[in-house]
């Protein structure tokens, strides 16, 4: 999961392909069908349990604050002699942490499987304004202590960019992993028309409207 940090919001683009392709689950598609899961386990071991409809904000920076017991990124403390160090020369007590980037992907694909499995945007708990303070603290934090800035290099930058372009965007990056399709084998060679297979050409719907 700690892979994620280095490449979130790298690049936009892709998403659109990657949702066109859609003939055998990407790697973003079953990351967030894996991570919606890890989601809704964690709801119902949840003390009380909660239900998904009653989820608010503030579960799910809770949900992030379980994470980082699984974390594998050393955020130093501000007392540790390494505190601002990209990277330290040795090692030291502090604790390690689920990476700012890899929650900041985490937060997009969860935003989304929430409306796939038909949450309303209105009520998406994974939209929710405390949860996108609560990543900006992360991320400013852990800039701070790693001596990592997390600055995008963006061409363009509207003012108030909205957050859900952001992890639209970052998803997207995430899911860029997935290596060359495989469709080499389908190009036959044979370039006569109408002779070969028996699938029915599509071609351009003549349809009237
Ligand atoms: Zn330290």
């Amino acid at each position: 999961m700690d892979s994620a940090g280095g490449e979130g919001g790298a690049t936009s683009s892709g998403g659109q392909a990657a949702a066109a392709a859609g003939q055998q689950p990407s790697r973003y598609e079953s990351q967030k069908r894996r991570d919606w899961n890890t989601f809704l386990t964690y709801l119902r071991n949840h003390k009380p349990p909660l239900a998904l409809a009653r989820c608010s904000g503030a579960h799910v920076i809770e949900f992030l604050r379980y994470l980082d017991q699984f974390g594998k990124t050393k955020v130093h403390g501000a007392g540790c002699a390494f505190y601002g160090h990209p990277n330290p020369p040795g090692p030291c007590a502090c604790p390690l942490r689920q990476a700012w980037g890899s929650l900041d992907a985490l937060i997009g694909r969860l935003r989304a499987a929430y409306e796939e499995s038909g949450g309303t945007p209105e009520t998406n708990p994974f939209a929710a304004r405390a949860v996108r303070i609560f990543l900006r603290d992360v991320r400013e934090t852990q800039a701070k202590a790693r001596g990592i800035p997390y600055e995008k290099k963006k061409r363009k930058r509207p003012p108030q960019a909205s957050s859900s372009a952001a992890a639209a965007s970052s998803s997207a990056a995430t899911s860029r992993g997935g290596e060359s399709s495989s469709s080499a084998a389908l190009s036959g060679g044979s370039s006569g028309d109408g002779s070969g297979p028996a699938a029915p050409p599509v071609r351009g719907s003549s349809t009237p409207p």
